[in-house]
C-alpha cells in the first residue's frame, strides 16, 4: 500500500472505472467523479496527492479545472485526452499540468508518468491557505477574512457559508448544495435560512466595501465572482 490520494476526474464511465480498478491494485486511495464541477469540489473538500484530469469534461473542462487548482497549489497533475492535436497538448500543459497523456494509453504507462511526477514534484500535496477572490481573502489556516486591509468579523456559519462559496467561486452554488454542505444534511428548519445568511454576509462584506462579491442567480442560487 502507497496509500497516496488520488483524484481522477474522467467522464467514460468504463474507463474510469478501469483506472479505479488498477490504481487500487497499486495501492492507490482514488476517489473518481465524472463531471468537471463535482470534480472542482472534490478539490476544494479533499487533500489529493495527485490529480489524474481528462480534458472533454461536462460542467468544466480540464484546462478550466486545472487554471483554477494552479492558482492555488502545486499538486502534479496529469492530463488524459482522447485528443492528440497538438494545440490541446500545449493547452493542457499552459494551463499548469504536469504531463500529458493521449487515450489509449497502457495502464503501465499512467503509472510510469505518475511515478515521475510524483517525483518531479515532491509529493506536493493541495496546500491553499490563502484564498482569493477580487481583494477578500481568506486565511483558511488562521479562519481570517480581509477585504484589502481590513478585518471582517464573521460568526462560525457566515465564515463557513463565505469559505464553501470562495472555494467554488465563480460556480453557481443551488440552496440544497449550500445547505447541505455548510448546515450538514441533518439539518432540519427553515430552508431560508441560506438566504438569510447571504444577507448578513452581503451586509458586512459587499455593502460595507461597495463592491459586488456575492452574486444571485434567481430561482437557483449563489456564487462568488472572481474579476
Ligand atoms: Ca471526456
Amino acid at each position: 500500500m502507497n496509500g497516496k490520494k488520488i483524484l481522477l476526474i474522467e467522464d467514460e464511465v468504463k474507463l474510469a472505472r478501469f483506472i479505479e480498478l488498477e490504481l487500487k491494485y497499486e495501492g492507490y486511495d482514488i476517489t473518481v467523479c465524472h463531471d468537471g464541477r463535482e470534480g472542482m469540489t472534490a478539490i476544494n473538500q479533499g487533500d489529493f496527492d495527485m490529480i489524474l484530469l481528462d480534458l472533454m469534461l461536462p460542467g468544466l473542462t480540464g484546462i478550466e479545472i486545472c487554471r483554477r487548482v494552479r492558482k492555488f497549489s502545486r499538486v502534479p497533475i496529469i492530463m488524459l485526452t482522447a485528443k492528440d492535436e497538438v494545440m490541446d497538448k500545449v493547452a493542457g500543459l499552459d494551463s499548469g499540468a504536469d504531463d500529458y497523456l493521449t487515450k489509449p494509453f497502457a495502464i503501465e504507462e499512467l503509472l510510469a508518468r505518475m511515478r515521475v511526477a510524483f517525483k518531479h514534484c515532491g509529493g506536493g500535496e493541495i496546500k491553499k491557505s490563502i484564498l482569493q477572490v477580487q481583494d477578500l481573502t481568506i486565511d483558511v489556516e488562521k479562519r481570517v477574512v480581509k477585504v484589502g486591509d481590513n478585518l471582517v468579523e464573521l460568526t462560525k456559519k457566515e465564515y463557513d457559508l463565505l469559505l464553501y462559496l470562495v472555494q467554488n467561486k465563480d460556480i453557481v452554488l443551488t440552496r440544497e448544495q449550500i445547505l447541505n454542505q455548510v448546515w450538514g444534511y441533518s439539518y432540519i428548519g427553515e430552508t431560508n435560512v441560506v438566504d438569510v445568511y447571504i444577507r448578513y454576509l452581503r451586509a458586512k462584506i459587499d455593502e460595507t466595501y461597495q463592491k459586488k462579491y456575492i452574486h444571485t442567480i434567481r430561482g437557483v442560487g449563489y456564487y462568488v465572482k472572481d474579476e
